[in-house]
């Protein structure tokens, strides 16, 4: 399995030489299987590129599942070019428990005037909706899900394929339960023993005191989560727009003094823009 992040921003995409080696666009995850499966997590800014990357490969469809509905995990869609492709198919997928037909209704929402020039029914490639539960299975992956703790809900994913589980958990608050979101016990049993978890770090514990209930987590909470599931490598994701790189750099350091002060066998590292990461 081979994970391409194409983004790792969180909140909005920003731009600077601060930012130059995390990168600015916000969430976008491709993940392939080793039998030639792509499924695509999200639609931030980060698919813009993902979309010419698939022109380029001529592929004729596309696979896109939402973690949730806000902003910088779906403006990138209107720009994602195959949608203005002749016989490109696009299926997006909603849970009917979850997120209901969210997904349709949101789409249908961003490609409108006066939001955006082109509307919903110029698009040319074929757009199917389709509902799924979890335990998915589908082009050599098994897809699970999890409730996230975030507010207006949102799910995490836990894709299984060629014996390799990656689990993603981006906007989810670990301190803090929201409605209808899960526990740290919870979380810990969905992500146990993943290759790679890839979780929300958008504050430093310093940050959370102030920032309780607004739907993040931070990077030592997701550290001690990674410990608790017992991942064998640990991603920090949904950067902060105010984060430089040095002080995404400087979360990794933490997590990885207490790591190495805990004698735990875990890797540790900030997502970074175009990183691809081979399980
Ligand atoms: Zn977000
Ligand atoms: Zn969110």
């Amino acid at each position: 399995m081979e994970i391409i992040f194409w983004c790792s921003r969180g909140s909005v995409p920003v731009c600077g030489p601060e930012y130059a080696r995390y990168g600015g666009e916000t969430s976008c995850v491709e993940v392939r299987s080793d039998k030639g499966g792509r499924i695509i997590l999200d639609a931030g800014t980060g698919i813009r590129r993902l979309g010419a990357s698939l022109l380029k490969e001529q592929a004729s469809r596309a696979d896109l599942f939402f973690t949730h509905t806000h902003w910088d995990h779906i403006m990138g869609l209107p720009f994602f070019q195959p949608l203005y492709q002749h016989g490109f198919r696009l299926n997006l997928y909603g849970q009917p428990r979850l997120q209901g037909d969210l997904p349709k209704l949101v789409f249908k929402n961003l490609l409108r005037p006066p939001h955006f020039p082109v509307p919903y029914n110029q698009v040319m490639s074929g757009i199917d909706y389709q509902e799924f539960q979890s335990g998915l299975e589908m082009q050599g992956f098994y897809l699970e899900t999890i409730v996230l703790s975030h507010p207006n809900l949102g799910q995490g994913f836990r894709i299984s394929s060629d014996g390799r589980t990656f689990v993603f958990l981006t906007d989810n608050e670990l301190g803090y339960c929201h409605r209808g979101g899960a526990s740290f016990e919870e979380y810990a049993r969905f992500a146990r023993n993943a290759d790679l978890l890839v979780h929300d770090s958008e504050f430093t514990p310093a940050e959370y005191r102030h920032k309780k209930g607004w739907g993040h987590s931070t990077c030592t909470q997701a550290m001690e989560l990674a410990a608790a599931s017992r991942a064998k490598r640990l991603g920090l994701f949904h950067h902060n727009q105010d984060r430089s790189d040095h002080g995404v750099d400087d979360m990794v350091q933490q997590c990885a003094g207490e790591i190495n002060g805990k004698g735990m066998a875990l890797e540790c590292f900030g997502v970074f823009q175009g990183q691809v990461v081979r399980l």
